[in-house]
């Protein structure tokens, strides 16, 4: 009986010692999801850049619903640079390409919930078929949401000459800034490809941080000019939203490489 009670002691004391163990790993591991949308717009067929308006409010409830902490890119970058810690609820949302569906499907949408956001939209292709006019993006600033830059053309950086980069890069920072009168803090990498000297370039034309797809090897978010966003699709269901939002979905994403 003596040796019974002691075993079973030895065996709590390893169950106690390894969970402590495990939360201490865990603690670091944790990163603010920050969500990447494209186009709100009914789709027939499944693709992946496309979220339907019914999915779109039905993902924007459950973060209400569920007391996410929806915070600016700002907010967040901020959080990174300074070592912060933020709320382990805390959501960013961003919507790539400036496709004109974000101002009629989304910012209702974003509006009710007094969600913030951020739309990266290429300079070049503004006021364009199917894009955001200057008077949409207007409206947009005015209702909390930031523009950002998605280069001028939206082509892959890595398969350009330097040349081209830099006036992607630089130039579709000048031109929105231009156009709408605001200052442009970050950028967003089309097909998220990048590599260490067009992480440099991004830098030099002085943004503030950028954001890529999944790809790219800091898993963790600590490079504030590689932050990796995660893709709600149109079907998730609840729970795969809650293992998106959790904080520690890119824990088991693979590393991927940058272009
Ligand atoms: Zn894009």
């Amino acid at each position: 009986m003596k040796l019974c009670i002691k075993r079973l002691r030895v065996f709590f004391f390893i169950i106690v010692l390894l969970i402590a163990g495990f939360s201490l790993w865990i603690q670091d591991k944790y990163v603010v999801p920050i969500l990447m949308y494209h186009e709100i717009e009914d789709i027939s067929r499944h693709e992946a850049n496309y979220v339907t308006p019914k999915n779109f409010e039905r993902q924007m409830a459950f973060l209400e619903k569920n007391h996410y902490q929806v915070i600016s890119l700002d907010a967040l970058v901020d959080s990174i640079k300074k070592g912060k810690v933020l709320s382990k609820k805390s959501v960013v949302i961003t919507f790539d390409d400036g496709k004109e569906n974000n101002y009629t499907n989304a910012l209702a949408v974003l509006k009710k919930y007094n969600f913030p956001a951020t739309i990266f939209v290429p300079s070049g292709l503004i006021g364009k078929e199917k894009q955001m006019s200057l008077p949409q993006l207007q409206e947009m600033i005015s209702s909390k949401i930031d523009i950002g830059s998605h280069t001028q053309t939206h082509s892959y950086l890595p398969g350009l000459s330097v040349e081209k980069q830099i006036k992607e890069i630089f130039d579709s920072k000048k031109d929105i800034e231009e156009f709408l009168g605001i200052s442009v803090k970050y950028f967003a990498y089309p097909i998220g490809g990048f590599s260490d000297e067009i992480k440099k370039l991004v830098r030099q034309a002085g943004y503030e941080a950028a954001c890529a797809t999944n790809r790219g090897r800091d898993r963790f978010n600590k490079d504030v000019f590689e932050l990796k966003r995660i893709r709600p699709n149109n079907n998730d269901s609840d729970l795969v939203l809650w293992l998106k939002t959790s904080g520690y979905y890119n824990l088991f994403r693979k590393a991927k490489n940058p272009y």
